[in-house]
């Protein structure tokens, strides 16, 4: 997705402040942007100003006693993991890629493979600042300005500019981790796989054949007790390398995988994985290896072609998943749309106020968009959306890029939208913090 805008890169907060004194001078709306990996209009502002935050990019305290970690809002998880690890620190939670900001991760309050487990990156904040479009710098924590510390992280930037947070890291005692492979032949068994292992390991994520709907892997994954190895800990010993088997570069990797990105050919890529998946398997790897699984394939979603893809991630209870997940699949199939990956998790509930957990699962799909798949996908997508509220589920602003406002206020819930609306005026009164997506869902 793009959208043109003017693009401006603070390197102070006073800087950011200029800025929203400037977007009221000339009339202009400002969105944050971060590394702008959300998957859909999250960061984007057409024919207003991007704040590109990445400029703001240092650490600026590490206690390696305490794990306590204070960073500029533009710092990266790539950048914090590779500061923490030599000490024995690890995130406490990341996404699927570690070139995202911390800021970016806040405003979508991210989840990880323990989202069970340690809930949401916002658990693991214990204090960050701010800049209203007021001017106003004001800093949140639980007990201080709590009813901003817990709007505007995952507030997706419409309520003020985090620009440092601190954070409390995991301690690690091995730079390794467990991995315990099993296939699942059936969603259901999936799902049960998901919710029995969940209470026994630190990660799980379970992998689903969304094409032939139903056959997949689970990873169960633990962090290493007994392997205090610290080379291991090293962040050359964790970094991905940067050629395929000494040869390749991975950056060129994407123009292979493009021609098995069409039906026939993740048919294949989904069979072949299965077949490959049979055999229960436990395995040790890298932190890094584990977690950033997409990050070995840079610019992987250049492989879907020209018109890219839309992740469409739902999240319901435990007693409607499988009921509604079933039904979804067997739409996209009988349409002739069928996603090519999916994956899914184990959740629960947060206090966040434009929280997208809950206690269940999500499956996050990704549908290739074509010129002519373009209009369907869009109706399917809107029509998925109606099962998952009639199922009491839930969305997550960082990833589909269909959900309308009134899927918004029917999920959510109108006190939520309110108490929002309200938080916005009061942070934000002239509507300066504005973006595609938050016209899309707040309308
Ligand atoms: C390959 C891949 C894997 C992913 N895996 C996961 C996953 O496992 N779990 C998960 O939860 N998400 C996942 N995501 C989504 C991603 O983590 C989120 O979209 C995240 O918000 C992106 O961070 P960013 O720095 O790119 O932020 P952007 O996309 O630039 O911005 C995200 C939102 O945060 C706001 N924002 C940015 N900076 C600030 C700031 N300083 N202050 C206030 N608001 C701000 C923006 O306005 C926007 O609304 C994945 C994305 C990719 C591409």
């Amino acid at each position: 997705m793009s959208a043109p805008s003017y693009h401006f890169t603070p390197e102070t907060s006073e800087e950011i402040y200029q800025a929203f004194q400037l977007a009221k001078k000339e009339g202009l709306t400002i969105t944050i942007r971060g590394a702008g990996r959300s998957y859909n209009d999250a960061s984007l502002n057409g024919g207003g100003i991007v704040l590109d935050l990445t400029a703001m990019n240092q650490v600026l305290e590490w206690d390696p006693a305490s794990g306590l970690v204070r960073c500029e809002a533009g710092v990266t998880l790539e950048q914090l993991w590779q500061k923490v690890l030599p000490d024995s620190w690890w995130p406490p939670v990341v996404s699927g890629t570690m070139t995202t900001t911390l800021g970016g991760c806040l405003g979508a309050n991210i989840h990880g493979k323990n989202n069970f487990r340690m809930g949401t990156i916002g658990e693991h904040v214990t204090e960050f600042t701010a800049i209203l479009p007021t001017g106003a710098e004001i800093t949140c924590s639980p007990k201080k300005n709590g009813d901003l510390f817990y709007s505007i992280i995952s507030g997706l930037g419409m309520l003020g500019v985090i620009t440092a947070v601190t954070l409390q890291m995991k301690r690690i005692e091995s730079g390794l981790i467990e991995v315990h492979a099993w296939p699942t032949r059936t969603l259901e068994e999936q799902l049960t796989s998901l919710e029995e292992g969940a209470p026994d390991h630190d990660y799980i994520v379970g992998w689903l054949d969304t094409i032939t709907i139903g056959h997949g892997q689970i990873h169960a994954a633990d962090y290493v007790h007994d392997d205090p190895d610290p080379a291991k800990m090293k962040v050359s010993y964790q970094t991905l390398p940067s050629r395929l088997f000494g040869v390749m570069p991975k950056g060129l990797l994407h123009y292979f995988m493009t021609p098995f990105f069409n039906n026939p050919g993740a048919w294949l890529i989904n069979t072949g994985k299965y077949v490959a998946s049979l055999r229960r398997h436990t395995f040790r790897q890298s932190h890094a290896a584990f977690h950033f699984l997409l990050d070995y394939i840079p610019k992987w979603e250049l492989s879907y072609g020209r018109n890219g893809l839309i992740q469409y991630q739902s999240f319901l209870p435990k007693d409607t998943a499988l009921r509604t997940w079933t039904e979804m699949l067997a739409t996209a199939k009988e349409r002739g749309l069928p996603s090519y990956l999916g994956v899914s998790k184990r959740h629960r509930p947060d206090d966040f106020l434009l929280s997208h957990a809950l206690d269940g699962f999500s499956l996050a799909m990704d549908f290739k968009v074509t010129d002519s798949n373009r209009g369907n996908l869009s109706e399917m997508l809107q029509e998925f959306d109606q099962l998952v509220l009639e199922a009491g589920g839930r969305f997550y602003f960082a990833k589909n890029s269909e959900t309308t406002a009134e899927t918004t206020s029917a999920f959510l819930g109108d006190e939520a939208v309110e108490k929002f609306k309200k938080l916005k005026k009061r942070t934000d009164p002239n509507g300066l913090l504005e973006s595609d997506l938050y016209r899309r869902i707040f309308g």
